[in-house]
């Protein structure tokens, strides 16, 4: 005997055996035991949810001999045509794969015969919305005035796409989206009827998966059986999906809570040769952490969330060290990594820095209270773990989204007065300075409009020019990962992990270049160095630029300090 695919061999074909749909079906039910069945329907919801499933179940409960009944037969003809998918008196259009013209002209023709093995002629026609306009005028003549003895089922899982004279000429039912329980119910049906075993963690990994669809999690678990064999495990199928299961991904968060930045790259690393896709790893973690959100403001009895019950504690666990506004912040990151994921050929450092922005967020202070200003134009990474540099350009960025920094730095507001402050300093040691380069010295000068290299804005102003020219797209995304290590006269140096990143930031350097002229208003040259290189030189022409200032007061905070140490910064008077 051939194979057939359980989705298939599982379809229910009696209303009794749909899975979820409670207030549908037993709407049609009643109609069945009335004899009162209209002669259209449509059925709306998403994919997998049971419409079609549902239309051939009234297809077959409407045309049996001993019907119309809610408990067809099985054995009268049409029954048992129903069973072998046989039936005259049923006929299925998918209006998506050929929007119907042909179908809709066949069934014009053929709908005043009268049904030939049952009692009504069935028209089930999906994804209705997707009709032709033609299709849809001539079926409309029809549906307005139908045949005795026809009955239309319609489907669709676009209804706002079904015109208006569809709706009013149907009773309309809305479908919804399996819970778990009902998914990992029907799944353990199937399961106890193959002969096959699966654990309660594989159970659960396949609902998730499925997303609501239990056509999906049967042909998941058709895979995931056939995939392992007798005996299936929650890793088997994670493994199968390309998924991290959720042990993998307690311990991604846990890393990122501690800011265990190498142990939190080892992980990338091994998830990656396990040959998993970055942009599933960063949606797998995205709902993990709406999880913790979900668990957090709801409480760990939540409903919201359909995970048993031990999980849910253990994720409320977690998550109880983490703040509302970080959990947002972490969100907010990984949803804006998942589109640069769509355009981006480096998609696993994108996932890098997805976990270097969280492991900066989870690591920022709940309650900010002291007023700082941290100059981060002049930091040595000489002895900081890999990882911190571009923790210090995002912050750089003034945004509460803009993780990293081990103290609070300086809003918007404050950014500005300071960037004026710093402007008229500027303006005031121009003389000074025109004297300086005259004299050939080498000194620090950062961008035109201050000593502080605008490397946020930098960005912002190429991201905008990427909607002129595509090329500054890439460019743009080689610098986000980019640490911007020192401005000078004429000269942007930039600190780089990777070698590859080094040699494709070499290849845009006339872009680069372009860029900076119009930024800054100044010709510079880019120079790529990679972390490690060039130390002394740069040490020395900080500590050169960067005199020491006031803020003794500040200085004596150990959060400051703290900070200080971090950005080997200076604090700036207010
Ligand atoms: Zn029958």
């Amino acid at each position: 005997m051939p194979y057939m695919a359980l989705y298939r061999k599982y379809r229910p074909h009696r209303m009794a055996d749909i899975v979820g749909q409670k207030p549908v079906v037993k709407t049609l039910i009643n109609a069945l035991e009335k004899g009162q069945v209209n002669h259209a329907y449509l059925f709306c919801g998403p994919r997998g949810t049971g419409k079609t499933t549902i239309a051939r179940a009234l297809a077959r409960a409407v045309n049996c001999h001993e019907g119309p009944t809610p408990e067809p037969c099985g054995v009268c003809i049409s029954c048992r045509r129903h069973q072998e998918g046989k039936s005259m008196d049923m006929v299925e259009i998918d209006a998506a794969s050929n929007r119907g013209i042909d179908e809709i002209r066949a069934l014009k023709g053929t709908v005043s015969f009268s049904p030939t093995e049952g009692r009504n002629k069935v028209y089930i026609i999906d994804e209705v919305h997707m009709l032709t306009r033609e299709a849809f005028n001539a079926f409309l003549k029809t549906l307005e005035d139908p045949p005795p003895r026809v009955i239309f089922l319609l489907a669709t899982t676009e209804p706002h796409k079904v015109l208006p004279t569809i709706h009013s000429r149907c009773q309309r039912f809305d479908l919804r989206l399996h819970t778990h329980s009902d998914i990992i119910d029907y799944l353990e049906y199937i399961c106890g009827e193959e002969g096959v075993k699966a654990s309660p963690q594989a159970m659960q990994a396949i609902a998730e998966a499925a997303e609501g669809g239990l056509r999906d999690a049967i042909s998941i678990l058709d895979q995931a059986l056939s995939f392992a064999g007798g005996s299936l495990e929650g890793d088997q199928v994670y493994e199968l999906l390309g998924r991290l299961d959720r042990r993998e991904l307690a311990r991604v968060v846990e890393k990122i809570m501690a800011g265990d930045i190498p142990s939190l790259f080892a992980t990338w690393q091994e998830i990656e040769e396990k040959g998993k896709e970055p942009r599933q790893v960063l949606s797998d973690l995205t709902s993990y952490l709406r999880s913790l959100l979900i668990l957090k403001e709801c409480g760990s009895e939540t409903r919201l969330l359909a995970l048993p019950p031990e999980d849910k504690k253990e994720l409320f666990n977690l998550g109880r060290d983490l703040q509302r506004s970080e959990l947002l912040t972490m969100l907010d990151i990984l949803a804006g990594m998942e589109k640069d994921m769509d355009h981006s050929s480096h998609p696993f450092l994108l996932l890098e820095m997805a976990g270097l922005r969280l492991a900066g967020v989870s690591k920022e202070p709940s309650s900010p209270d002291e007023e700082v200003y941290i100059e981060k134009t002049t930091p040595s990474l000489q002895e900081e773990g890999p990882g911190k540099d571009i923790e210090k350009v995002q912050g750089e960025g003034k945004s509460v989204s803009s993780p990293g920094q081990k103290i609070r730095v300086e809003e918007q507001q404050k950014e500005q007065r300071v960037d004026q402050e710093v402007e008229q300093k500027a303006e005031k040691k121009k003389e000074e300075k025109k004297a300086e380069r005259k004299k050939g010295e080498k000194k620090i000068k950062g961008s035109p409009r201050g000593d502080k290299i605008k490397w946020e804005e930098f960005l912002q102003f190429l991201l905008k020019k990427k909607e002129e020219n595509s090329v500054y797209q890439r460019l743009q995304a080689l610098l986000k990962d980019a640490y911007p290590k020192k401005i000078e006269e004429d000269r942007l140096t930039l600190q780089v992990r990777f070698d590859w990143h080094r040699r494709e930031l070499e290849k845009k350097k006339d872009l680069l270049e372009q860029g900076l002229q119009e930024f800054y208003g100044q010709g510079i040259t880019p120079r790529f160095i990679m972390e490690g290189e060039d130390e002394g030189k740069i040490k020395e022409q900080e500590e050169q630029t960067a005199p020491e200032k006031k803020g003794k007061s500040l200085r004596d905070d150990p959060l400051v300090q703290e900070a200080l140490e971090l950005f080997e910064g200076r604090i700036v008077e207010d």
